[in-house]
């Protein structure tokens, strides 16, 4: 197969042979990146989506298998790579929903991992939030019941309104913006669909004033299993006991391209992987680019898991994972997973506070103001952190409202979301801040030719780190239930599962 996109060139100055090449360093390997291939490999995703009707690269979909084999074929060609294609299946969800409300069509979107269903009934009211079985009244009962968001998971909602006997049911949004919610999974649930904070407070409004609302609720689900591919590439030389591994996803939300997220992350790597091939390492570079992110960290779970199980002391050599999700985006801020807990008091295992101040260190020097954002694995590092390896990674912000400090440290319009596109079709080649674009790459450089070079900075795995592992993922996943605005962590992946 042939790409449009060709940056193998980059790669051949040094081709003679392999003695040539030099030790990496940081500012010889930054000096390999440039800002007019990190914008051809994004617009060479952004087409890959465009060429089907969907617009989109979401899991299984041809697009994202272009993505796929796009990736693999690029890497194999440097010659500096053993390129592993893992396939694995997951349950994809997708489909089409309809509301009206007293006759009126009315904002809706599906949840993940609905059931189907059509009722046509009196819109009822939970009390709270729809978190115990008594917040739903008798009238729930043969109802379309209305449940705000916050406090415990969407499932956990559905599955109280399915044990109410509800025929189905609408989550409304706690927040500005669009509500993009998912069951995690299939469960005994009903129809559920979610709606924005205005309409929900609209139609409650109606309801506490008496005015009897009909809702039809119609929901098209489509639940498939598709087979899906993570792309792993690992530096033939260098120490296989001793592995730097690195990971970006390569899928996107059904709503459009996902040129930021996490397009960006996925180019960034692939240049800096690219890069690495003029040079030698004394550690190995293991890349991972996974997929079905958006649907719950799926391949990177699937990855540690199934390592965890067949050849768990292969995990062990694992020194560090460094993860990239959403490097540039448009109202970006310089975002360091707060892997000492200093901000969010949610440690990594040991290593990670050294990965997050060497993160810290080059924004220093590169005169850029940063800030932390919470180590609550709600991307693909989750699953890592899980097994105990050190972490960390950097983020540009999604649909969190940019602070009034964020405001005043990085400048930028007030007011305005750090991804204004986030999983929308506007996440495409023009959502991407390119300096930060440029930057993040070659700090994903910098980290990648300071620990190919040595892991002297970090400490050596402490025997305890898995206990600290499962303490931590504890207090993570309480730090999940009980945050509703936080704003600084990553919406991808499962958080809307959480919240
Ligand atoms: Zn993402």
């Amino acid at each position: 197969m042939k790409f449009a996109y060709i940056i193998l060139t980059l790669a051949c100055a040094a081709c003679a042979s392999a003695q040539s090449f030099p030790p990496v360093t940081s500012e010889a390997l930054q000096a390999l990146i440039d800002l007019d291939e990190l914008r051809g490999g994004a617009q060479q995703l952004q087409d890959f989506a465009y060429a089907y009707p969907d617009r989109n690269r979401v899991f299984g979909s041809s697009a994202h298998n272009d993505t796929v084999n796009f990736l693999a074929e690029v890497l194999r060609s440097t010659g500096f790579y053993n390129v592993e294609v893992q396939p694995f299946v997951e349950l994809y969800s997708g489909g089409d929903s309809a509301l009206t409300i007293n006759g009126v069509p009315t904002n809706n979107t599906l949840f993940t991992y609905t059931p189907s269903g059509t009722a046509t009934a009196p819109l009822v009211a939970v009390s709270n939030l729809g978190c115990a079985t008594s917040d739903y009244p008798p009238q729930a009962t043969g109802a379309i019941v209305l449940i705000s968001r916050g406090n415990c998971t969407f499932a956990q909602k559905v599955t109280n309104a399915a044990a109410a006997r509800a025929l189905a049911a609408i989550v409304y949004n706690n927040i500005e913006g669009t509500i993009a919610g998912t069951l995690g999974g299939l469960g005994e649930y009903v129809p559920t669909v979610g709606t924005d904070l205005a309409t929900g407070k609209s139609l409650l409004a109606s309801l506490q004033n008496g005015t009897n609302l009909i809702a039809t609720l119609e929901v098209n689900s489509v639940l498939e299993n598709r087979t899906t591919f993570n792309v792993i590439a690992e530096t033939k030389s260098g120490n296989h006991d001793s592995v730097l591994a690195l990971g970006a996803h390569t899928d996107s939300v059904e709503a459009g391209p996902g040129i930021n997220d996490d397009g960006s992350g996925t180019i960034g790597l692939l240049n800096v992987a690219i890069a690495l091939s003029n040079f030698t390492v004394t550690n190995a570079v293991r890349f991972c680019f996974w997929s079905a992110e958006e649907f719950g960290l799926l391949g990177s779970t699937y990855y540690v898991t199934t390592l965890n199980e067949t050849a768990p002391q292969e995990l062990a050599k694992i020194r560090a994972y460094l993860n990239f999700d959403m490097i540039a985006s448009p109202h970006y801020a310089y975002m360091i997973y707060d892997g000492d807990g200093s901000a969010f008091n949610l440690t990594g295992p040991a290593g990670s506070a050294e990965i997050e101040s060497m993160f810290e260190d080059y924004y220093t020097a590169a005169g850029k103001t940063f800030n932390a954002t919470a180590f609550d694995g709600r991307s693909d590092y989750g699953p890592f952190l899980d097994v105990g390896i050190a972490a960390g990674g950097i983020f540009t912000g999604a649909e969190e409202i940019k602070t009034d400090e964020g405001q005043d440290i990085w400048g930028g319009e007030e007011e305005i979301a750090y991804d204004v596109n986030y999983h929308q079709a506007g996440d495409n080649i023009f959502n991407l801040a390119l300096d930060a674009f440029l930057l993040n790459t070659k700090l994903i450089a910098h980290s990648v030719a300071t620990y190919a070079t040595t892991f002297d900075s970090l400490p050596l795995p402490a025997s305890l780190s898995r206990r600290h592992a499962r303490e931590m993922k504890m207090r993570r996943d309480s730090y999940a239930g009980a945050d509703i605005h936080g704003h600084f962590h990553h919406h991808c992946g499962t958080e809307d599962a959480e919240l």
